[in-house]
């Protein structure tokens, strides 16, 4: 059956509270133009979509549907229990690539996809290729690890996306019946039961909202509510893992799977917003500023456990061992999104902004074709080139892996990267609120008529952005412009040439603006050294530098020939410049000697030095020149005044 127009009421971004203090705006309202962020996007329409299917047809992760509705699948599934999510998360990928940018080709591949995957599900709607079959192991006969539920929970996504990007199809029905279905088996009268992955929260009150279903909210309720009451068996991580230790609005900070608390507390909000508890809502609130304050990276990275790929006690951030998962850097931001369109709080952008140029972007390989799966501050030593027609264990790979046997990340690149111009600005009844810096135009109406502004800037490595009008409604109506937490203070704002004030980390511009009006933001991007908390002491006696919104790191392929990394130390007391797209910092590089016994009387290890000016790449783009080591903490020189 032909998907048909999905009417307007449904349109919006991969998030539309029913109540918030800013809207979401939809692929129809804000889309990127030129620049940085269109040059990912493009990336990710021209290459990354295509990779992720061609790796999922070629070991039979889509396959598995096929077999799976002509009665041949068994014991031989391709995979691990929830490589359905992976098809399903591309699937996401496609509806919003095709919301933004109708294509043909692209309509009749999405539409062939979604075929194959609806051929699969079940006459009771239950849609899964490694449970229930003969071979196979019994339905929800594995909670803790089958990941059933997580698996529905990216298909109902994908299928939100689809409605909000303006389509009603089958991929929508398929959910709807997949949804109806878990709602009998683990609604309120159904089993006391949650799934060990989170996921199936935080798609359903989506779908509520987008169907105006409200089983699907109360269901999406329950299972929060469940959740915390030891209902899973402890494995060997303990039930904090599963986010079963405590209920929801008893914790204080996210703890256990890094992704699997985020995605639970995106959706544990959802569910507040949805059903007015405010308590459960300002729980969460408190956990996001907890965790900002004690467990995240300067990157926006979190998680530093690989073995349980969970958080780490407060301050507990090594550099070399982070994981800071590519998925809990976009559950992050899941998170950080809805808590900025209930509060309009700047701080939340912030950590979007963080997250996403310095956990996300990292890892995609610059063409596209590679990923990391975890996202270090500190290469010791030169990573292995991963084969390109090779599955990688997940956290293994030291530089990028075209695929991996948990291949989570690929796909979510895709849908974020499909869907990133969606986070970008957002609009009230009067006014239009610009988040991110990009090249961009937004087209919205406010309750007094309809604004169109476009953003033009070379953000993130220029800090010079403007914002011109092009239509306002005739009365009076305003743009509000972040203003980073570094720049606070020293970043100039003009309009029409007029330079404002400004307190705080937002200006608002209010009045009858006309076409043509133009606002300027201008942003302090010379580099600058940024300082650990001292409890961090994985990090102590180290900097970092910064320049804008981009962390810094040093790379041995910019060291010269015969220095090694590990003996460099940096002068942070100025000679600190601005490149293009980086920083250069005045640097000693000693070659520590190799001793038999690698602790010593101070100055014990130094050996020969030779001060150079060394060059600093945004930490993103680190590892696209082959193996190399590096650092985004960087060791103070000994100063011989003190
Ligand atoms: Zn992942």
């Amino acid at each position: 059956m032909p998907s048909v127009i999905a009417p307007p009421t449904l349109r919006g971004g991969p998030v539309r509270p029913s109540t918030s203090a800013l809207r979401a705006l939809g692929p129809d309202e804000v889309s990127l133009t030129g620049g940085f962020w269109q040059e990912k996007q493009t990336l990710n329409s021209e290459v990354i979509l295509d990779h992720c299917q061609r790796w999922m047809e070629r070991i039979g992760w889509i396959g598995n549907f096929d077999r799976a509705a002509h009665g041949a699948l068994g014991s031989d599934h391709a995979g691990i229990e929830f490589v359905d999510s992976e098809v399903y998360k591309l699937l996401e990928a496609l509806a919003w690539e095709l919301g933004r940018k109708p294509d043909a080709d692209l309509e009749l591949r999405y539409r062939a996809l979604v075929a194959r995957v609806e051929s699969a599900q079940e006459a009771d709607g239950y849609l899964h290729t490694s449970f229930g079959r003969s071979g196979q192991p019994p339905r929800y006969s594995n909670l803790e690890w089958g990941h059933e539920l997580y698996c529905f929970g990216h298909l109902i996504q994908a299928a939100v996306a689809r409605l909000r990007s303006g389509s009603d199809d089958e991929l929508v029905r398929v959910a709807r019946r997949l949804a109806d279905h878990v709602y009998g088996e683990f609604g309120p009268d159904g089993r006391d039961a949650v799934c060990g992955h989170p996921e199936i929260e935080v798609a359903l009150v989506e779908f509520s909202r987008a169907t105006g279903e409200p089983r699907y909210l109360e269901l999406a309720r329950i299972l929060v509510e469940r959740r915390g009451r030891g209902l899973l068996v402890p494995d060997r991580f303990g039930a904090e893992y599963f986010l079963d230790d405590m209920p929801v609005r008893d914790a204080t900070v996210l703890r256990g799977h890094a992704v699997r608390a985020l995605y639970l507390a995106s959706g544990a909000l959802d569910v507040a917003v949805e059903t007015d508890d405010s308590a459960l809502a300002s729980a969460v609130a408190a956990q996001w500023d907890n965790t900002v304050a004690r467990r995240t990276y300067i990157t926006g990275g979190v998680g530093s456990h690989h073995l349980d790929e969970a958080f780490g006690e407060d301050f507990e951030l090594p550099p070399d061992r982070a994981y800071a998962e590519t998925c809990a850097g976009i559950a992050s931001v899941m998170l950080s999104w809805r808590l900025l369109l209930q509060t309009g709080d700047a701080k939340y952008a912030d950590l979007i902004e963080r997250t996403l140029l310095n956990n996300i972007l990292a890892s995609p390989r610059a063409d596209g074709r590679a990923f990391f799966y975890t996202n270090t501050l500190h290469q010791r030593v030169d990573g292995t080139v991963p084969e390109e027609d090779e599955i990688n264990a997940r956290a293994q790979s030291s530089l990028r892996a075209p695929w991996f046997e948990v291949s989570c990340c690929p796909t979510n690149i895709a849908r974020t990267l499909a869907s990133v111009n969606l986070y970008f600005a957002t609009a009230t009844e009067t006014g239009v609120q610009l988040h991110q810096y990009g090249d961009y135009d937004v087209a919205t109406n406010l309750a007094t008529g309809q604004i169109a502004l476009e953003v033009r800037t070379g953000y993130p490595f220029d800090g010079a952005v403007s914002v011109r009008i092009r239509e306002a409604p005739d009365a009076e109506s305003s743009v509000s412009l972040r203003i980073p937490r570094w720049a606070i203070g020293r970043a100039v704002v003009t309009v029409n040439g007029a330079r404002v004030g400004y307190s705080g980390s937002t200006v608002t511009i209010s009045r009858a603006f006309r076409a043509g009006d133009e606002l300027t933001l201008d942003l302090p991007m010379a580099p600058r050294v940024t300082h650990p908390h001292p409890s961090i002491d994985a990090v102590r006696g180290t900097v970092a530098i910064e320049r804008g919104p981009l962390v810094m790191c040093l790379e041995s392929c910019d060291l010269r020939e015969g220095h090694d990394l590990a003996g460099v130390s940096i002068d942070d007391r100025g000679c600190l410049t601005e490149t293009v797209r980086g920083a250069r910092v005045h640097a000693q590089s000693a070659q520590a000697p190799n001793p038999d016994w690698p602790y010593g009387h101070d100055g014990g290890f130094k050996a020969e030095n030779a001060a150079c000016d060394v060059e600093l790449i945004p930490y993103f783009d680190w590892a696209n020149r082959g193996p190399s080591t590096m650092r985004v903490w960087l060791p103070v020189a000994t100063r011989p005044d003190h």
